[in-house]
């Protein structure tokens, strides 16, 4: 892959090993230089105060004015993100910009009554980013359920998938 960058700007308070742990992770799959930008405010112009979520697209289009001539952004927020036509999105990607999202809030298994599980948290929030970034490069959905780029409706789906982009995501990526 060609040498590139990327920088994760984390949005309000998100705990430091998450962001460590992206930063390693994604530098190795991506080969590239990752580095961590400092903590933003919580982005109250996309909060729907009727849902109580965050729009992510109002938060891309604010990671698309920034000023940088790195390749790649990555926002992480601790916050629930919403597009109007769902209910909730684990992420969202600008292609034509190069900028993507993830949210962390629906990774933990606190979330759905069940007991912690950190490694677990750990692996989908890097899986989430690896699929966002993917769709950075132009990568679609892809019918392979367990490559990286297959579409999660459900956190079923993000288990199932490995961390890797299928031999033919790869080629594409390349
Ligand atoms: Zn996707
Ligand atoms: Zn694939």
């Amino acid at each position: 892959m060609a040498a590139q960058s990327l920088i994760i700007i984390p949005f309000g308070q998100i705990q430091r090993e998450i962001l460590e742990f992206l930063r390693i992770e994604l530098s190795q799959i991506f080969s590239f230089d990752v580095k961590i930008a400092k903590t933003e405010p919580i982005p109250q112009y996309a909060f729907d105060p009727k849902r109580r979520q965050y729009h992510s697209t109002r938060i891309l289009e604010w990671l698309k004015n920034i000023p940088v001539t790195i390749t790649r952004i990555l926002g992480v927020v601790d916050l629930d993100l919403y597009v109007p036509e769902l209910n909730f999105v684990f992420g969202e990607a600008d292609v034509a910009h190069g900028v993507c999202i993830i949210s962390l809030v629906r990774l933990r298994q606190e979330f759905y009554s069940l007991p912690k599980n950190e490694n677990l948290f750990l692996e989908r929030a890097l899986k989430e980013a690896v699929h966002e970034i993917g769709h950075t490069y132009r990568l679609g959905h892809c019918r392979d359920t367990r490559c990286i780029m297959h579409f999660s409706n459900s956190l079923q789906d993000t288990d199932i998938k490995g961390p890797d982009f299928c031999p033919r995501c790869k080629v594409k990526l390349n």
